[in-house]
């Protein structure tokens, strides 16, 4: 490859990188994170992490899991946060690997707090979030210029498995035009219900788009109405991103990705 002289960061013994894997196709990496995967001694990866990345570490890294997700025994937040801080105190390149971006929706802050209490240094490598790499697999575009000035990304799902109280539907239904959720499958119906009780038209499109960016990447369209009833019967499956708006429109015209 054909490289300029980049000056990527020397990843020192004793440190933590915070990193962003991306949605799920491994060229959608980083060069600072392809490069923390060549250096580091410890990848501590999470389920949403492909495996074609996990290749790309040197062969001398030690991958070890800890995914919270789907069937697999989850690991504690706490325990994750402890096993980067005992790592990096053995002196290890600990590369904290994380689908999409590190600090979208993915308990980075979390991770970043508990090593400052420890005195850990760290780095925070940002990675393309789904919401923003499966819209453009999906051929959505996140804003346009003809549809939306703002967009709002929303969980659907508290840590506690909720619909997150802390959102003021009805506010985001008259201010946001478009709406990506993440983690909202479980409670679509909810956020549907929601939503049409603060206003939002019946008609208004809607997009679930799973596993973007990868083989199996499968995008379905509706109307809020009927959103749900489509999920279900597609069977379309988690992960997923939900996308409310006018944007989706585009899906149709700009749908490129044909895996
Ligand atoms: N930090 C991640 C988000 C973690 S929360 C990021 O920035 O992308 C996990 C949620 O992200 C999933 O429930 C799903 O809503 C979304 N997600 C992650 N990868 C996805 C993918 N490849 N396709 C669709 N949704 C995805």
């Amino acid at each position: 490859m054909n490289m300029p002289d980049l000056i990527f960061p020397e990843f020192e013994p004793g440190s933590v990188w915070l990193a962003g894997a991306g949605p799920g196709d491994p060229t959608l990496l980083t060069l600072a994170v392809h490069d923390g995967l060549q250096n580091a001694d410890v990848v501590v990866y999470d389920a949403l992490v492909d495996e074609n990345i996990l290749k790309l570490a040197n062969t001398s890294a030690r991958l070890e899991y800890a995914g919270k997700r789907g069937g697999r025994p989850s690991t504690d937040q706490d325990d994750i946060s402890n096993k980067l801080v005992e790592l990096a105190q053995k002196n290890k390149r600990v590369l904290r690997l994380k689908g999409g971006d590190p600090m979208v929706f993915g308990r980075g802050p979390q991770e970043c707090e508990a090593l400052i209490a420890a005195g850990i240094p760290f780095r925070i490598l940002p990675g393309i979030t789904a919401g923003i790499g499966g819209l453009a697999y999906a051929g959505i575009p996140v804003t346009s210029r003809d549809t939306n000035a703002a967009v709002t990304f929303i969980t659907g799902h508290t840590a506690g498995g909720d619909i997150p109280d802390d959102v003021d539907w009805e506010s985001l239904s008259k201010g946001s035009p478009t709406l990506v959720i993440y983690m909202g499958s479980k409670h679509l119906d909810k956020i549907r219900d929601r939503l049409l009780a603060a206003g939002r038209p019946k008609n208004e499109l809607v997009a679930l788009i799973s596993k973007a960016t990868t083989e199996q990447q499968q995008t379905v369209t509706s109307t809020l109405e009927h959103c749900t009833n489509v999920m279900i019967a597609s069977e379309i499956k988690a992960p997923m991103i939900i996308v409310i708006g006018p944007t989706v429109g585009y899906h149709e015209t700009f749908n490129w990705f044909h895996p």
